[in-house]
């Protein structure tokens, strides 16, 4: 890359919380000519969230969707700091943040937990502070789950998976366990029939069927995979069709479905169930995954207390249609932190970021002939607010099918199958932030229809 402009003092400050969908886009896209940028988040790369699931059982490695957010640095105009940090707190009137330095395992990201050492703790100065810090899952403080289940959210989490499945498949292969003891290690049970609990299930089904026959035979078709839903059926954001078929392919697949059936309770090797008759069983378990959705994380707590009289959703961060948060002067928020009226999508954070870096690139200019222009409500002056534009849902179901639910001239087209799933294939690929991911994950693709998925633990 060409020799970068170095930080200039006389520049105003900019700070983006998170490397997530939302924040990274506004990097990718943000001209820092006229800024000093600051990126501050726990983890030093992007994740392309929908292929997670594919990582739990090594259908896709881990790298192949991680991006190092100091590759998409190295290529801006002017030099970008990185912090790895957490952001704990928030000054308004001081136009200042308190980080705390990312020493946590990768595994403990998605519980955050702000308690910390006082010589972690640094202060950072903005002027202008976007706010990008995604979600964090949600147990509903169910007793025992933060103890006891795998959570789908960050990468830590599909490692912990992937380790905790090969645990339960080597403790059933000793053969001096009771038969009990075995069909309770083989038993995979994932809680939430949302997207990610679906595709997750999916992905399990396919390393059973098509690896785990090979090199287990005697326990293989054994293994049992249940999914737990609380409401009448999965999937509620897609089409009737499309939860359907989706409910007959996992049928097929011999992954049960319990619709109206809430977990109460999580064990270490059983979980309480309320069954839709409102009695309740208990059903042991080898490997349960939760992915019952996401809530604000803590930071949103303490940003929305500083402009308590306005931000009264303790679900994120209220914002207007420019995503400027309702109450702040110069914070806008993006993506599954901010309550915009959208869903928690990727889809939705990157337009976000698309939109806001469009908006900054093209206000920002203003700050060169006057550095104190109010920029924050120049962007609402500019041009028209941000407006989503769904390019519809897709998700993998497994044995190759996938759904659609897909807006087409005013009209939604559905489609399930396989035809659907090679569809979703390119469409990833096609959505990969960079050429080097697109390769890495068409070559796993390559190297699992070659050689199948490894099973050896790591
Ligand atoms: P994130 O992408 O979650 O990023 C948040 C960032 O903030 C991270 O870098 C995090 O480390 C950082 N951070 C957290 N706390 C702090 C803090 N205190 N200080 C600083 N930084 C912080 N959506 C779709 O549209 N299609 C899909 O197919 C799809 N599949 C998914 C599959 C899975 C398994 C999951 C979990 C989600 C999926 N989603 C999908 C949802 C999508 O991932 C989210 O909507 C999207 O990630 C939101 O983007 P974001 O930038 O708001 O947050
Ligand atoms: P979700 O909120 O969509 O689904 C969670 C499910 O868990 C709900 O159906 C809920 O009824 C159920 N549930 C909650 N508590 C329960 C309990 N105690 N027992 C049993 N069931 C319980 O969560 P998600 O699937 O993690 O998705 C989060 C967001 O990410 C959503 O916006 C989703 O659309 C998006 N996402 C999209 C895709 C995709 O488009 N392919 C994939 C993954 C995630």
């Amino acid at each position: 890359p060409a020799e970068q402009l170095p930080f200039d003092p006389t520049k105003k400050t900019l700070v983006l919380l998170g490397t997530g969908w939302g924040s990274t886009t506004v990097l990718k896209n943000l001209n820092t000519e006229n800024f000093n940028v600051v990126v501050v988040s726990p983890r030093n790369y992007f994740l392309f969230t929908p292929l997670l699931p594919s990582c739990t059982v090594g259908t896709i490695e881990n790298r192949s969707i991680m991006e190092p957010v100091r590759l998409l640095m190295r290529h801006k105009h002017r030099e970008v700091q990185f912090y790895e940090a957490e952001c704990t707190d928030l000054d308004a009137d001081a136009k200042e943040l308190t980080l705390v330095r990312c020493t946590k395992p990768e595994e403990q990201q998605s519980h955050p937990n702000s308690a910390a050492n006082p010589e972690d703790i640094v202060k950072l100065k903005y002027d202008y502070l976007v706010v990008g810090v995604g979600g964090t899952v949600n147990t509903f403080g169910t007793p025992g789950v933060e103890e006891h289940a795998c959570f789908l959210k960050e990468m830590g989490d599909a490692r912990k998976i992937r380790r905790r499945l090969m645990d339960s498949i080597e403790s059933a292969s000793f053969s001096d366990i009771s038969e009990e003891e075995r069909d309770r290690l083989l038993h995979m049970v994932v809680v939430g029939g949302g997207p990610t609990g679906i595709e997750y299930a999916g992905e399990l089904h396919d390393f059973l069927n098509d690896d785990l026959t090979h090199w287990y035979p005697g326990l293989a078709n054994r293994v049992r995979i249940t999914l737990v839903e609380a409401l009448p059926n999965v999937l509620p954001a897609f089409d009737k069709k499309l939860i359907d078929y989706t409910h007959s392919t996992f049928d097929e697949n011999r992954i049960t479905i319990l619709t109206r059936t809430m977990v109460k309770q999580v064990n270490e090797k059983s979980f309480i169930v309320q069954n839709p008759d409102g009695s309740r069983s208990e059903i042991p378990y080898g490997l349960l995954v939760w992915a019952t959705g996401i809530k604000a994380q803590p930071v949103i707590g303490r940003i929305r207390q500083q402009f308590a009289n306005v931000q009264t959703n303790g679900r994120g961060l209220l914002v207007d249609e420019y995503l400027r948060v309702k109450g702040a002067k110069d914070i806008w928020a993006l993506g599954d932190c901010a309550l915009s009226g959208y869903a928690p999508l990727a889809q939705v954070a990157s337009q976000q970021g698309k939109w806001l870096a469009r908006r900054l690139n093209s206000v920002s200019s203003m700050l060169e002939e006057d550095s104190d222009a109010d920029i924050f409500d120049l962007v609402e002056k500019d041009r028209r607010p941000f407006k989503y534009s769904s390019q519809g849902s897709l998700a993998y179901i497994g044995s190759e099918k996938a759904i659609a639910d897909l807006p087409f001239f005013n009209r939604n087209i559905t489609a399930g199958g396989i035809a659907t799933f090679w569809f979703w294939k390119s469409a990833y690929l096609n959505e990969l932030f960079s050429l080097r991911n697109a390769t890495l994950v068409a070559s796993d693709w390559i190297k699992r229809f070659l050689f199948g998925r490894d099973i050896s633990r790591e």
